[in-house]
């Protein structure tokens, strides 16, 4: 393979629920799912036999016909967003959905558009475009013209970037790569306020905060509003490639009969399983869990010496440390059976399944205070 993921430490073979083995027999517990992807944990069996169902009766159709898992799921989805008049577009991931929302903004007959500094939107080039680091956008200039950023979760700066002639505002209610920054509660609402005011829309990458991570099924409703559209990926598949962008409001932009399409999106197999998983959240309502395990990590990660603040919502869960050694912690972390990883310098990510137990939180807890310990902090 192309060196552009490094060169990984591990190689794993084989999971079951929260766990995953590796070459050499060893076990983990796989606090990262995925970053984020793997809701259910690995091989859950009601993936497992959705998957399996599927490919038995209709593996792949293209998007010249219609089938019951895409329709289910979109019926499913337009469901959790609370708004019958919502209607969704499937993809394959969330570069895909972004890349989608980006080109539906154009309908709006303008071009501009304005994001957040540090945020993440995916690796295509109109997805790297919306992305707000430096890093990774430079490399690839020249990139879409017209798109501002600015600091996320300061509302006088997006005022004063945002105004009739934009055409579209992008966040992630929750930054996840950035390293799970929270906005003050009150932005997303203030967001929703000025783009009705100037008619812009208002768009939410939920690729990392949706499926109920948060703690709700999308990361914004706390704030109870609603975006104009909204960019899923990652959890919304169980673990198979799946991805979407639903446009809410009857008055919204959508796409017209050839004007956007992908081979793939909603394929029959990823679709079951993107319906399985959802029924599974609701049903074990893992989403109210979520929220439990969010408290008791904040409580008893906070305490920890060297740990300086712990950010997030439900099971997307951002650990800031008190000096530039997450790499290294991450890497002891996984010596010691568990993997998480570091978003940047400074902080940790944990984003396990969303059915983790109280035992497999508490094993957490008591292997980081460990390596913690040991881990040179600088
Ligand atoms: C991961 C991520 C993406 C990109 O998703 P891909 O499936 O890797 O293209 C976009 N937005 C957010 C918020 C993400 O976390």
């Amino acid at each position: 393979m192309q060196s552009n993921y490094g060169e990984p430490s591990i190689t794993l073979t084989s999971g079951k629920g929260i766990f995953v083995t590796d070459e050499n027999g060893k076990k983990y517990l796989d606090f990262l799912g995925g970053i984020a992807t793997n809701a259910l944990g690995h091989s859950h069996p009601a993936i497992v036999k959705a998957v399996s169902k599927q490919i038995a009766t209709l593996g792949h159709v293209s998007n010249l016909y219609a089938h019951p898992a895409g329709l289910q799921l979109a019926q499913k989805l337009i469901e959790i967003t609370g708004d019958p008049t919502s209607r969704v577009f499937f993809c394959n991931s969330g570069a895909e959905a972004n890349e989608a929302a980006l080109k539906l903004s154009r309908k709006t007959g303008k071009s501009r558009i304005v994001a957040t500094i540090d945020s993440f939107h995916g690796r295509t080039m109109g997805a790297i475009s919306l992305t707000g680091q430096p890093s990774k956008r430079n490399p690839f200039k020249p990139l879409i013209k017209n798109i501002k950023h600015v600091t996320f979760g300061d509302i006088t700066q997006m005022r004063k970037a945002v105004n009739s002639k934009t055409a579209m505002v992008i966040v992630e209610p929750i930054m996840g790569e950035a390293g799970v920054i929270v906005p003050p509660f009150g932005y997303l609402k203030q967001l929703r306020e000025m783009c009705n005011q100037h008619g812009v829309l208002l768009v939410f990458d939920c690729v990392q905060t949706g499926m109920g991570r948060t703690g709700t099924w999308f990361g914004y409703e706390d704030e109870k509003i609603r975006p104009d559209v909204i960019t899923l990926a990652k959890g919304i598949g169980g673990g198979l490639p799946l991805g979407a962008m639903i446009t809410l409001g009857s008055t919204t932009p959508r796409f017209s009969p050839g004007e956007h399409g992908t081979t793939f999106g909603g394929n029959p197999v990823a679709a079951a399983a993107g319906l399985a998983a959802i029924n599974v959240v609701e049903k074990n309502r893992l989403m109210t869990s979520a929220r439990i395990f969010e408290k008791k990590l904040k409580i008893k990660l906070e305490v920890v010496r060297g740990v300086k603040e712990v950010r997030g919502r439900g099971l997307l869960i951002g650990i800031g440390l008190d000096g530039n050694y997450a790499q290294a912690l991450a890497g002891l972390l996984a010596d010691c059976g568990i993997l998480v990883n570091a978003p940047n310098a400074n902080t940790i990510r944990i984003a396990p399944p969303l059915n983790v137990t109280k035992v497999q939180i508490d094993k957490f807890v008591t292997v980081f205070r460990l390596c913690m310990q040991e881990v040179d902090r600088g």
